[in-house]
C-alpha cells in the first residue's frame, strides 16, 4: 500500500513532569507498603490512563473524604493540592493521609499564607473550578483572595488598599496571558509584589516553549491530553497563536481525526505533563500503519528534575 509520506515534529520536552512523576510514585509505593486498597482523593494526575492503570493495582479514586470509610489504610491527596481543612478532616477523622501535592504548587500555598501574614491582600491569576486554584485558596480564609481569570479580570479589579497588593498565579497556565495580566496589575498598582520569576512551573514553560518552536512549521499539531488537564489545553492555544492553522486535544490515538489529516505533510506531536509516554508512542505508531514517517526530534530545554517522596514514605524506606 502506498503511503504518504509526513514529517511528525515531536516536541520535547513533553509529558510527564516531576510532580506528575511523583504523585503517581506516591500511590504505587503506597500500594506496596500498605497493600490494597489505598484512597486518592481527585483524579491523582488529569489523566485516565494513568488513573486506570491505578486503579486496577488496587487504588480508590473519591472526589471528597466523606467518601472514605473509616479505615487504616491511607488517603492520597493529589498533585494539585488541597484545600486547608481537608487535612484538617482527616486528622480529625484520625485517617493516615499521604500528600501528594507537587512541591512547586505547595510553594505557591506558601507564598499566599506569607503574603496574609504580611496583611497583603492576594490576587490570584487561574482558572475557576480547576482543583489547584480550590487548593490555593483554600489554605486562606474566605475572601482572602481574589481569583482573575482574563485580562478584562485585571482591568475591573478594585483592592481594598493599592498599596498593599500581591499576586500569585497557578502553575499551568498560558506563560504568554499570565505575562499580560500581570503587566495590567503592575501598571494599575505599581506597588504590587509578585514571585521573582512567577508561579508557572518548568515544565509547563518548557512544554510551550517546545510547542512554540515546532508550531510555525506544521499544519497540524496532536496535544496528547486530557479536556481537564490545564496545561494540556493551553498547549492547543499556544500552538494555535505561534503558527500552526490547527491543534487538536486527543486522550489516544484512536481519537485521531484522520481525515483533518488528509494532504498534510508536517505534524507536530506533543504531550501535557501528566500524559504518559507510552500514550504518545502510540499515535506515533498509529501515523506510522497511515503514513511513511520521517521522526523530527524539537527539543529546546533539557529537564533532570526530580522530587522526593512525602517523608513519611521516605522515613519507611530508610
Ligand atoms: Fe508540578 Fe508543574 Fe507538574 Fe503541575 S505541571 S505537577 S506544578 S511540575
Amino acid at each position: 500500500m502506498h503511503k504518504p509520506k509526513i514529517t511528525l515534529h515531536l516536541c520535547a520536552p513533553r509529558g510527564f513532569c516531576a510532580g506528575v512523576d511523583r504523585a503517581i510514585q506516591v500511590v504505587e509505593e503506597a500500594l506496596r507498603r500498605y497493600g490494597a486498597p489505598v484512597y486518592v482523593r481527585h483524579e491523582i494526575v488529569h489523566n485516565r490512563f494513568v488513573v486506570d492503570t491505578l486503579k486496577e493495582k488496587g487504588a480508590i479514586f473519591v472526589e471528597e473524604l466523606d467518601e472514605v470509610p473509616a479505615t487504616d489504610q491511607p488517603v492520597i491527596f493529589s498533585a494539585h493540592g488541597v484545600p486547608k481543612h481537608v487535612p484538617e478532616t482527616a486528622e480529625g477523622r484520625n485517617l493516615l493521609y499521604l500528600d501528594a501535592t507537587c512541591p512547586l504548587v505547595s510553594k505557591v500555598h506558601k507564598e499566599a499564607i506569607l503574603h496574609e501574614r504580611r496583611g497583603r491582600e492576594i490576587v490570584l491569576i487561574g482558572h475557576a473550578g480547576h482543583p489547584e486554584v480550590e487548593g490555593t485558596m483554600g489554605q486562606l480564609p474566605a475572601g482572602a483572595i481574589t481569583l482573575i481569570e482574563t485580562p478584562e479580570d485585571a482591568r475591573a479589579f478594585t483592592p481594598r488598599d493599592a498599596g498593599n497588593l500581591a499576586w500569585i498565579s497557578q502553575t499551568t497556565l498560558s506563560v504568554d496571558d499570565t505575562a499580560e495580566m500581570v503587566e495590567i496589575l503592575k501598571e494599575r498598582f505599581p506597588q504590587i509584589t509578585g514571585p521573582q520569576k512567577g508561579d508557572i512551573c518548568y515544565a509547563t514553560t518548557n512544554r510551550q516553549e517546545a510547542v512554540k518552536a515546532v508550531a510555525p512549521k506544521v499544519e497540524r499539531m496532536l496535544v496528547v491530553g486530557a479536556p481537564n488537564s490545564s496545561n494540556s489545553r493551553r498547549l492547543v492555544e499556544v500552538a494555535e497563536r505561534n503558527g500552526c492553522a490547527k491543534a487538536t486535544l486527543i486522550r489516544r490515538a484512536a481519537e485521531i481525526d484522520w481525515d483533518d489529516l488528509a494532504g498534510i505533510s508536517d505534524i507536530g506531536l506533543t504531550a501535557g505533563a501528566s500524559a504518559p509516554e507510552v500514550l504518545v508512542e502510540e499515535v506515533v505508531e498509529a501515523l506510522r500503519e497511515r503514513f511513511e514517517v520521517k521522526l523530527e526530534v524539537v527539543t529546546t530545554a533539557e529537564e533532570d528534575i526530580t522530587f522526593l517522596l512525602p517523608r513519611t514514605l521516605r522515613e519507611q524506606a530508610a
